[in-house]
């Protein structure tokens, strides 16, 4: 890697289960507290870390000493529940020591994939990060059945990773990176140390790295490296079986890394830009259009009128009051709670919907505006 893991400023860390967890033994504690000693040392670097921990199934089947082999789908379930509760304790009293705060976040695959779920749970995550604390996040596996569940933790680790714009995804498997071929089956296999696109070749390679008690092979970090990618976020798998596996890193141990195809930023703008459906329509005034063109959110009080009935978290369109459209948004307020604020101060939301909502009904984030010269259909 040429560049410092703590150059980086928002990163996302994801842990194999069988990393942290032994099948006899259980929970690997001298393993768990070198990791912690690096997420301390990058974060006090100034990165945002969030961490994507795999390994609550694994550790309840040690805690309740069930058999090995294939369970029925509540036995996996009552396994996550009892190991996720061992698990996110471990994190808490770990990073506590260093005075650092965690919170457990556990997400189903509607969590990221509904826009409205995904606006609760974004602010969710950032808000816990503005506070200074460690998000410990897994999959909801005890009440995730399989048409619900992502059901491996590298496609969602990226899914988090582009939801919070994270520039940084780290994978610490039990392979140190994508290899030519399944090393298992060819000596021959090379490591390849770099990736800049996710070719047919690529995905070729991926065979399957699966253990027995991890559920991503490589064929699920490849797809976890296409979502990384395509939305901003550069990624590395690297084996984790090491102590201080991201001190590691920088120290060149073998990995392999995905270069994001552009920023996070510019990745989310384009789909939002390519949104084509809208629900409504925001008519903003002259101070709004000043402010947005300025890099501002749209607040409530540079609305003049809407027309459409939309949900929170759907698209809308951001026109003038000549109709002239300058843009579209996610907006953070449904048709009947923005006819109560429309025009109102921020500081004043709270008492007129009887809860404090978001204070933007646009996050600049979740906004593209269309340039002067361009047409409406540009992707701006
Ligand atoms: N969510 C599962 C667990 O915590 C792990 C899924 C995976 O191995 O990717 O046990």
């Amino acid at each position: 890697m040429n560049k410092k893991l703590s150059s980086h400023k928002r990163i996302v860390i994801k842990l194999g289960s069988s990393l942290l967890v032994d099948n006899d033994s259980g929970l690997k504690n001298n393993w768990l507290q070198s990791l912690l000693e690096d997420i301390v040392g990058l974060k006090r670097a100034g990165c945002d870390i969030l961490v994507v921990s795999s390994g609550a199934i694994a550790l309840g089947r040690t805690v309740l000493k069930l058999p090995s082999g294939i369970l029925k789908l509540e036995e996996y379930q009552a396994a996550a529940a009892t190991g996720q509760i061992v698990l996110a304790s471990t994190f808490s009293s770990g990073l506590e020591k260093y005075d650092i705060h965690s919170g457990q976040i556990l997400l189903t695959y509607g969590d990221t994939e509904e826009r409205r779920r995904y606006l609760n749970a974004r602010a969710t995550i950032e808000t816990l990060l503005e506070f200074g604390a460690i998000p410990i996040i897994n999959e909801n596996d005890t009440v995730a059945t399989s048409e619900i569940r992502y059901g491996d933790n590298d496609r969602l680790a990226a899914r988090v990773a582009t939801m919070m714009s994270a520039d940084m995804l780290v994978l610490l498997s039990d392979i140190d990176g994508l290899y030519t071929a399944p090393p298992s089956q060819n000596p021959e296999a090379k490591l390849v140390s770099d990736v800049t696109r996710i070719t047919p070749e690529i995905e070729a390679m991926a065979g399957d790295a699966g253990t027995e008690l991890s559920r991503g092979g490589m064929i699920t970090k490849i797809s976890a490296a296409r979502i990384a990618s395509e939305n901003g976020t550069a990624m590395i798998i690297t084996s984790g079986k090491h102590l201080n596996p991201l001190k590691a890193l920088d120290e060149g141990v073998p990995h392999t890394l995905f270069h994001a195809a552009e920023t996070p930023r510019s990745a989310r703008k384009k789909w939002i830009a390519g949104q084509l459906q809208t629900r409504g329509v925001i008519v903003i005034d002259e101070g709004a259009i000043g402010a947005l063109k300025n890099g501002k959110s749209l607040l409530p009080a540079g609305v003049n009128s809407f027309d459409g009935n939309f949900l929170r978290g759907d698209m809308v369109s951001i026109i003038d009051n000549k109709g002239k459209v300058l843009g579209q948004g996610i907006i953070a307020f449904d048709s009947a709670n923005a006819k109560k604020i429309i025009g109102k101060r921020s500081a004043d939301i709270a008492e007129i919907l009887g809860y404090a909502g978001r204070s933007e009904m646009i996050h600049r984030d979740d906004m593209i505006l269309i340039e002067p010269n361009s047409t409406e259909n540009s992707d701006a």
